[in-house]
């Protein structure tokens, strides 16, 4: 029996990194139930596993340790199979570009809202910020002073100029950290830079609307030196979330579910309740209105998911 990390999954095998540095493709035995959730895929990145070896040299997982934390997404749209990305997470970093390509708003509220839900401290990025007008600048100032006051760190960089640079490198520094954005924000050209030797592909805008399909790693961990390790997902834009109600989908939004310790009715939803400390609060603009909109179109999501 060895002990090892699992470092890359693309859907059949498991690359797993043993004490003495081996890195094995391992297999899963029979079927291996989580609780709570049907996962497809039950081995995740950052998982800690034991297996034992055959003879043609590739491994026979048997055993997966208990995991701090894990993200997941849905095998497929409106399917209700998991599968499991990464585990042990210390960290999401979120890559955020206002242009080439622009970054929803909605997305990153849906990103913080799976975050939330594992309980993940996110850290937003802004890159490309060589690329913004003095507009766009400002507009960036905005949604960085919006989200750190929400408390997410966030930070502008420009992986062009290497400006922030840096401070990059101590975010990530002795972290594992899951990165994740639309296609063509930075997330290769942030792996390069800190590690030229990668080499991992960097897409052309031209690739932004066939991203993920020609790509059949779901994720792998790269290691950096001073212990940085980073859990690169192509093609998965977000993640899902599991068993989030509609009642309690604004605890996951922190200044909306704060606001909300005020409203008079303790099942408030905040859609058109009387005396609602949050609805109020949006008037107020202690809460932004970009949020607000992101918690109903999820909210509204959801009661249509009812329906069905
Ligand atoms: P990914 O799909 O998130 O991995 O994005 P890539 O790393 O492939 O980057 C997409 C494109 O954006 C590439 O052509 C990069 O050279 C370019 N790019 C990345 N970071 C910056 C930046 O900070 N400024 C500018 N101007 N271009 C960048
Ligand atoms: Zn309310």
């Amino acid at each position: 029996m060895k002990n090892g990390l699992v470092i890359k999954s693309t859907g059949s095998w498991y690359y797993v990194k043993t004490e003495e540095g081996e890195i094995l493709p391992c297999k899963i035995k029979g079927t291996y139930r989580m609780k709570g959730i049907r996962a497809t895929n039950p081995v995740a990145v950052g998982d800690q596993v034991t297996f034992s070896l055959s003879d043609e040299g590739s491994g026979l997982i048997s055993a997966i340790e208990d995991r701090k934390n894990y993200i997941i997404r849905r095998s497929a749209n409106l399917s209700k199979a998991y599968q499991l990305i990464a585990s042990n997470i210390d960290q999401a970093i979120l890559m955020i570009t206002l242009k080439q390509p622009k970054t929803h708003l909605e997305f990153i509220d849906r990103y913080l809202v799976s975050a939330e839900a594992f309980r993940i401290p996110t850290i937003l990025f802004f890159n490309k910020c060589d690329l913004y007008s003095a507009e766009e600048k400002s507009e960036m100032q905005a949604l960085m002073a919006l989200y750190s006051g929400i408390g997410y760190k966030s930070i502008s960089l420009s992986l062009k100029t290497h400006e922030n640079l840096d401070e990059v490198r101590s975010i990530l520094s002795k972290k594992v950290s899951v990165l994740s954005g639309n296609s063509g924000v930075g997330k290769s050209t942030l792996l390069n830079q800190l590690d030229p030797n990668l080499k991992v592909k960097t897409s052309k805008i031209s690739d932004y609307h066939r991203s993920g399909k020609h790509t059949t790693t779901n994720a792998e961990m790269y290691f950096f030196e001073s212990g940085t390790r980073i859990i690169d997902t192509p093609g998965i834009k977000g993640f899902g979330t599991v068993d989030i109600t509609k009642e309690e989908l604004f605890h996951f939004f922190p200044e909306i579910f704060s606001h909300s310790k005020k409203c008079k009715f303790h099942n408030c939803l905040h859609v058109n309740e009387p005396e609602c400390a949050v609805l109020e609060a949006v008037m107020n603009q202690q809460i932004s209105e970009s949020r607000y909109r992101s918690y109903f179109a999820l909210l509204a999501d959801m009661e249509d998911k009812y329906r069905k």
